[in-house]
């Protein structure tokens, strides 16, 4: 080719690049803005559909959900007025290989405290997701996962699905319940908080939308998980199957959110913890509490 057609070729390439650029920015912004659109009108978030945005940017469009102001026409988000999170949303990326350790359904007197010796020994910072009890031993219990650095989370109140899925205010009330009872016993307020059944189940499938886009404008962020320990599945499930279900999951991750239970009945995973933090390590994992720097891990729909 002469050098005129080279030049061509080369402007024609600058061009093309130039104008992808532009169609991939309006396409971003144009997501982002049916986002917030959608959340003002308290009707859709998903979070996982943003996986594309790298955290910066994730960031950020958190912030503005933040700060969108309550709506008259909605009631319910002008229901429980202290209900809210001053978040600074800053998610941070990291390269390490973290496993984030989570306990659903606690606190237990038999469970929680072998967890809670058991991640102590190996020096090891998880999260809990606790329900509502409000005895002199769960509240022992609320604290020392506290005091001993861990992240306490909210899960439910009631636990009881067609309760707390009746409707968006329904839902606001059993988490305040939760919330207001764990700032009251540890002097901590709950930043985070993980659906019972997860985000999207058979009992909130006409409301899900609905409430997440509420709590994210409230400053709440959630996390469902991406690494199950099957330890909730029925009948008896053995300590070595637990760990091997949590092993074989983590094996192909990067970053893993491991779900698991601390509530009655869930000796067995207690018993498994040894043996599940040894070969995450092995795995090269460091270990974290869930904070409002992680990522959010949500499932998409
Ligand atoms: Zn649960």
């Amino acid at each position: 080719m002469s050098v005129k057609q080279w030049k061509q070729v080369i402007t024609i390439s600058v061009i093309l690049i130039i104008v992808l650029l532009l169609i991939l920015t309006i396409f971003f912004a144009l997501r982002v803005h049916n986002y917030q659109k959608d959340v003002e009108s308290g009707k859709l978030v998903n979070l996982a559909q943003f996986g594309e945005l790298d955290a910066k940017e994730l960031s950020g469009l958190f912030k503005y959900l933040g700060s969108v102001e309550a709506d008259s026409n909605l009631e319910y988000q002008t229901l429980f007025p202290d209900l809210y999170i001053d978040n600074d949303f800053n998610f941070i990326p990291t390269d390490e290989k973290i496993a984030y350790l989570t306990f659903d359904d606690g606190p237990n007197a038999d469970n929680t405290p072998v967890v809670l010796d058991t991640l102590k020994k190996y020096n090891v910072k998880a999260t809990f997701f606790v329900v509502y009890q409000d005895t002199p031993t769960a509240n022992a219990l609320y604290k020392r996962i506290v005091d001993e650095g861990h992240t306490i989370a909210v899960h439910t109140a009631s636990h009881e699905y067609t309760k707390i899925y009746e409707s968006v205010e329904s839902y606001l009330t059993d988490f305040e319940k939760m919330a207001s009872h764990i700032e009251a016993v540890t002097g901590t307020k709950p930043e985070i908080f993980r659906f019972p059944g997860g985000s999207i189940n058979s009992y909130n499938a006409g409301i899900y939308r609905e409430i997440i886009a509420e709590m994210t404008r409230r400053g709440y962020v959630y996390y469902d998980w991406n690494v199950s320990s099957g330890d909730a599945a029925s009948g008896y499930i053995s300590r070595t199957r637990i760990a091997n279900n949590v092993l074989n999951g983590s094996a192909s991750q990067d970053d893993a959110i491991v779900l698991m239970h601390d509530g009655p009945g869930h000796g067995e995973t207690a018993a498994a913890l040894p043996q599940i933090i040894e070969g995450l390590k092995k795995q090269g994992y460091i270990f974290q509490g869930l904070d409002n720097t992680v990522t959010p891990w949500c499932f998409g729909y």
